[in-house]
C-alpha cells in the first residue's frame, strides 16, 4: 500500500441512497484527485426515519448491504464511518464536528429530491460554508437529473406518454457511459466503524431467513440479479410483467431504492442486451418502467407538495375519504375476503414486497371499494415495504386513488374477481400465500364466498355500490375532469 502524500486532500462520501461503489457519481467525484484520501460516512436518524414511515424491513436490508458494502470499500482503502443522531436537525452539527475531527477538505454526495432532505442538504451546506468546507452534491438519482426534461414551455410534465417521449429522445441509447469502481486509494486517515447489527425501533417484521433467501445483499448480488434477469426473463417481459405467480419482473426495486443499483446501470443492461439480440416490446416496455420511476421523481421536485400529504388534484382534497379503523385493519391484515386481495397483503407481510399488478389491485380496493383515505395505504406500504421510495409509493397510490397526476380515472375501477380471474388465472399466486384456499383448486378460488370454507372470511363489502358511490364523490368535485 503506498503511502498518502503529506499534504492529500481529505474527501468525505456522504452515501444516502446511493449504497454502491460503481456508477457512483459523488464517490467517483471525491476519488477524482487520485492523491486525495477518501473515507464514507452514513449517518443513522432514528428519529427521521420513524416520521418518514421507514420500514424495518428496509433498515434491516441497508444495514445488510452496508455490512458488504464496508469491505468493498475497504479493499479500496476507504473506510466506512457511521453517525448517529436522532433526526436530520442534529446533522449540521453533527457533520461539522466530524469534518473539523478528521481535518476534511470538501464533501461529497448525491442530491435526494424530498422536501425534507432538500431542507436537510441545505442546512448542512450552510453550517459546513461556515468551517470553509464545500458540500459537493450531484444529480445521480434519476437517469436523467429533475427539471432536465420539461414541456416546450418550460413546466415540468404531469402526463407520463409525453414525458417518456421527450425522456427517450434525450438519452443515448447507444450505450450510457457508466462510472468505474474508483481505484483503492492510499492510507486513509480512519479505520472506520462497525456497522450495527439493528437499529432500534426498526424491527424487520420479515423472518431473518425469508430475507436473505429473498433480498441477499450486497452490490455482487446486486448485479447478479440484474444480469440474471436480462438473460431469463426481459425479452419477454411484457408478456410476465402481470402474473404475480410468475418470476416475471426484476424484483430490483429494493436495490434502486437503497441505491445498491443505478437507473443507469439498469438501462445500460437493457441497451447491451438489445444490441446482442434484437429488439422486443419486453425490452422496451422494461425501459419504460425504469421511465416511470424517473417520471415520479420529476413530479416531486415539480411539485414538492406531494411529499406533504397533499393531493396532486387539489381540488380533490375535499372527497370525505372513510376513516374506519377496523375494516382498514382487515386490508392491512389480509383478512377482507377476497383472496387475491389477501394474498397480495399477505405477500407484503411475508416477504416486505408486492407484486406490481397486486399493488394496483390492492390501492384501488381500499381506496375505491372501502372507500378508506390513500394516505393511510400509503403509510402502510412505506411502513411495510423492502423497496419503500416516498415518490413511487406515493404515484402509485395516487394513481390508484384518482387523485394524482396521470391517474386512473375515476370512473374505471378494478374489479377484484375479474382481476384475479385474468392475473392469477389457476390461483397459484393465492394457494401460495393463503393456506385456507391452499385445497381449492377450481374457479371459485377467486370467489369462495366464505361459507364453504369456514377458516377463511366472507367478504367483507358488498360490491354493488361501490361504482356509484364513487361516481358520486367524484362528482361532486366543482370542475373535476378526467
Ligand atoms: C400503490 C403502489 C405503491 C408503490 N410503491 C412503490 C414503492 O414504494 N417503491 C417502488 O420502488 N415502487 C413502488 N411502486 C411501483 C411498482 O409497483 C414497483 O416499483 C415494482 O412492483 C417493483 O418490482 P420490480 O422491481 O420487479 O419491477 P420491474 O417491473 O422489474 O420494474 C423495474 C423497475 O422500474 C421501477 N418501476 C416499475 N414500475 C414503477 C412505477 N409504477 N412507478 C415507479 N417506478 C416503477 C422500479 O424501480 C422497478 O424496480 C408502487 C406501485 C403502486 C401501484
Amino acid at each position: 500500500m503506498s503511502k498518502a502524500p503529506e499534504n492529500a486532500q481529505r474527501h468525505l462520501v456522504w452515501l444516502r441512497a446511493d449504497l454502491r461503489i460503481t456508477d457512483n457519481t459523488a464517490l467517483s467525484a471525491a476519488c477524482s484527485d487520485r492523491h486525495a484520501q477518501v473515507a464514507c460516512v452514513y449517518t443513522i436518524t432514528p428519529a427521521q426515519w420513524q416520521q418518514h414511515d421507514v420500514a424495518g424491513v428496509r433498515v434491516d436490508f441497508e444495514l445488510r448491504h452496508l455490512r458488504e458494502l464496508k469491505t468493498a470499500l475497504a479493499a479500496l482503502n476507504i473506510p466506512l464511518l457511521i453517525l448517529k443522531v436522532p433526526d436530520f436537525s442534529a446533522l449540521p452539527a453533527a457533520l461539522r464536528q466530524l469534518v473539523s475531527a478528521h481535518d476534511i477538505t470538501a464533501v461529497f454526495a448525491n442530491r435526494q429530491y424530498e422536501v425534507n432532505e432538500i431542507a436537510r442538504d441545505n442546512a448542512v451546506t450552510d453550517a459546513l460554508t461556515h468551517t470553509g468546507v464545500a458540500f459537493n452534491l450531484f444529480h445521480d438519482q434519476c437517469v436523467l437529473p429533475p427539471g432536465s426534461v420539461l414541456t416546450g414551455d418550460g413546466r415540468f410534465y404531469s402526463v407520463f406518454t409525453p414525458f417518456k417521449r421527450n425522456w427517450l429522445a434525450r438519452i443515448d441509447t447507444t450505450g450510457l457511459s457508466l462510472l468505474p469502481a474508483p481505484r483503492a486509494r492510499a492510507a486513509c486517515f480512519s479505520e472506520g466503524d462497525p456497522v450495527p447489527a439493528s437499529v432500534k425501533g426498526f424491527a424487520s417484521h420479515v423472518d431473518a431467513d425469508v430475507a436473505a433467501q429473498w433480498w441477499p445483499a450486497g452490490e455482487k448480488a446486486t448485479l447478479q440479479r440484474l444480469q440474471s434477469f436480462c438473460r431469463q426473463t426481459l425479452a419477454r417481459y411484457d408478456e410476465t410483467r402481470n402474473f404475480p405467480a410468475q418470476d416475471g419482473s426484476s424484483r430490483l426495486s429494493p436495490y434502486l431504492a437503497i441505491g445498491a443499483l443505478s437507473p443507469r446501470q439498469c438501462l445500460n443492461a437493457a441497451f447491451n442486451f438489445r444490441a446482442k439480440n434484437g429488439n422486443s416490446n419486453g425490452i422496451e416496455q422494461w425501459i419504460s418502467e425504469i421511465g416511470w420511476r424517473d417520471f415520479y421523481k420529476h413530479v416531486m421536485v415539480g411539485w414538492p407538495r406531494v411529499c406533504r400529504h397533499q393531493p396532486f388534484r387539489l381540488e380533490t382534497a375535499s372527497i370525505p375519504w372513510r376513516h374506519d379503523e377496523a375494516d382498514f385493519q382487515r386490508w392491512c391484515e389480509g383478512r377482507t375476503g377476497f383472496p387475491i386481495v389477501d394474498a397480495a397483503m399477505r405477500q407484503l407481510q411475508q416477504t416486505g414486497w408486492m407484486h406490481n399488478r397486486l399493488r394496483m389491485i390492492v390501492a384501488m380496493f381500499l381506496t375505491k371499494d372501502l372507500f378508506i383515505d390513500w394516505r393511510w395505504g400509503e403509510k402502510f406500504f412505506m411502513q411495510h415495504l423492502i423497496d419503500g421510495d416516498l415518490s413511487a409509493n406515493n404515484g402509485g397510490w395516487q394513481w390508484s386513488a384518482s387523485t394524482g397526476n396521470d391517474a386512473a380515472p375515476y370512473f374505471r375501477i378494478f374489479n377484484p374477481l375479474l382481476q384475479s380471474q385474468k392475473f392469477d388465472p389457476e390461483g397459484d399466486f393465492i394457494r401460495t400465500y393463503v393456506p385456507e384456499l391452499a385445497n381449492v383448486h377450481d374457479r371459485s378460488i377467486h370467489a369462495p364466498g366464505g361459507s364453504l370454507f369456514s377458516t377463511y372470511p366472507a367478504p367483507m363489502t358488498d360490491r354493488s355500490g361501490v361504482k356509484e358511490r364513487v361516481l358520486q364523490h367524484f362528482r361532486e368535485i366543482k370542475g373535476f375532469a378526467d
